[in-house]
């Protein structure tokens, strides 16, 4: 077997990463600029001129025995609560264009990932290259509009239950066990939502009742699924949120 060098790879991730991110970054700024009249104006989020859109993707790993860590129609909860929040306070819906198992045994480390920044350092050193493969194919030419994909992990490492990357990364995790009913004390289905919420550039918010507040404890200490105002422009000038006028751009 042949160890890849450290050292080339690192910096390949590093390249990976800080290209994602100025690219994020370009775009979440063009977006901002092209929507900023209209979220200026609170009274035209989700009103006459109809919903954004925000595509979402699912990719359920299997473990090393092959078993699916949960099924389709557990995340239904989820996606559902993602999409009446952000409809209700932010005029965007939450589509969940397609749900992909794999089914092949995915190796542990991509099972049990790790957390925050070190997630983002086995992102740099290349130990997400799992999910990226199954990962929707970018457009090189796709400007606005590309999907968020949530993969389904078994266990993330410490007490955190889901992790995104931010702007630097188009997907976020979330543990399996967070959908299922039957596990009360694991149960949330406010957490894709929340990690929705990061991939679209929001920050924590200290009030419990908002969806960005960091901590949530079931069955007793959920947090809520409140937005502000501001954090409802913050998910309208994002590079994912598509508006609901499309605008054919002329080339040159
Ligand atoms: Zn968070």
């Amino acid at each position: 077997m042949s160890e890849k060098p450290l050292v080339p790879t690192a910096l390949v991730g590093a390249a990976r990463a800080l290209g994602a991110t100025a690219r994020g970054l370009a775009l979440d700024l063009a977006a901002g600029v092209a929507t900023a009249a209209e979220v200026a104006r609170p009274s035209s989020v989700g009103t006459s001129r109809g919903l954004s859109t925000v595509r979402v993707r699912v990719l359920i790993l299997s473990d090393e025995r092959g078993s699916p860590l949960t099924t389709p129609d557990r995340l239904t909860g989820s996606l559902d609560l993602a999409d009446r929040v952000f409809r209700a306070q932010a005029g965007i819906r939450v589509r969940c264009e397609r749900i992909d198992t794999v089914t092949g045994p995915a190796p542990t480390a991509a099972l049990d990932p790790r957390a925050n920044r070190l997630l983002l350092l086995d992102d740099i050193l290349g130990r997400t290259s799992f999910y990226r493969e199954y990962l929707a194919a970018r457009s090189p030419l796709a400007v606005v509009g590309d999907p968020v994909t949530v993969v389904v992990v078994r266990n993330i490492a410490g007490r955190t239950t889901g992790c995104s990357l931010g702007m630097t990364a188009d997907w976020v995790i979330a543990e399996a066990s967070l959908f299922d009913s039957a596990r009360p004390p694991q149960f949330d289905e406010t957490v894709l939502a929340h990690e929705l919420g990061h991939a679209l550039n929001l920050p924590h918010h200290r009030d419990r009742a908002n969806l960005m507040f960091p901590m949530s404890s079931p069955p007793d200490q959920l947090r809520g699924t409140g937005l502000r105002r501001w954090q409802a422009a913050l998910l309208h000038a994002n590079r994912h949120t598509v508006p609901p006028v499309r605008r054919v751009l002329a080339p040159g």
